[in-house]
């Protein structure tokens, strides 16, 4: 069944090369949000590893801008809230943020600042994890806010990259690997 499921996403994810620049290989996953079976099978597998580590999740955090798909969706079967993390300059009211390092520059992502409490265990998603930097940003906007990261869920990880030991202690899960 599980196996089924994976196989299933694994064929909605389309390899894309030369995109957004010259030598990367985009990994699109619009064709499993075209796939109503292949969304519900991304969802099954997250739901089913946040049940079987038993944590006791407050609130899924999710980032701009594909983490928006799978994680109200995931939050609504666990029966938690979902929180924006945006790109700088899109949330109203007063905000927090984190700059980190991109390949060329800096980028800075935000929550409102009454998005996430002190001591809520939170639990990040996202749809792809490449460098990791992106995620390790947000669990130190998370840090920031003196909440639990409980560990990052991304559809798909891009293992060459070692994003996964940039997240440090946080513990991170992935359903297909590249
Ligand atoms: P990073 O901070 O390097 O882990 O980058 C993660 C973010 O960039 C994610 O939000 C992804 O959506 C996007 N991303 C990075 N590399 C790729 C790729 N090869 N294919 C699709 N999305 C990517």
């Amino acid at each position: 069944r599980k196996q089924e499921k994976l196989d299933l996403i694994a064929q909605r994810v389309r390899a894309i090369p030369d995109f957004p620049k010259k030598g990367i290989l985009f990994r699109d996953i619009c064709p499993i949000l075209k796939d109503p079976g292949a969304v519900a099978a991304v969802i099954d597998l997250f739901e089913e590893y946040v049940r079987q580590t038993n944590l006791d999740i407050d609130l899924i955090v999710g980032l701009d801008a594909r983490g928006f798909l799978f994680g109200p969706l995931l939050a609504q079967r666990l029966g938690v809230g979902f929180v924006l993390v945006r790109k700088k300059g899109k949330l109203p009211g007063p905000t927090v943020s984190v700059s980190y390092c991109l390949e060329y520059g800096k980028a800075e992502l935000e929550i409102q600042e009454d998005a996430v409490s002190a001591g809520q265990k939170v639990m990040l998603i996202d749809d792809l994890l490449a460098t990791g930097g992106t995620l390790a940003a947000t669990c130190d906007l998370m840090t920031q806010k003196q909440a639990t990261v409980l560990g990052c869920l991304v559809v798909i990880e891009l293992k060459e990259l070692k994003g996964a030991e940039k997240l440090g202690t946080h513990r991170l899960f992935s359903l297909l690997q590249y």
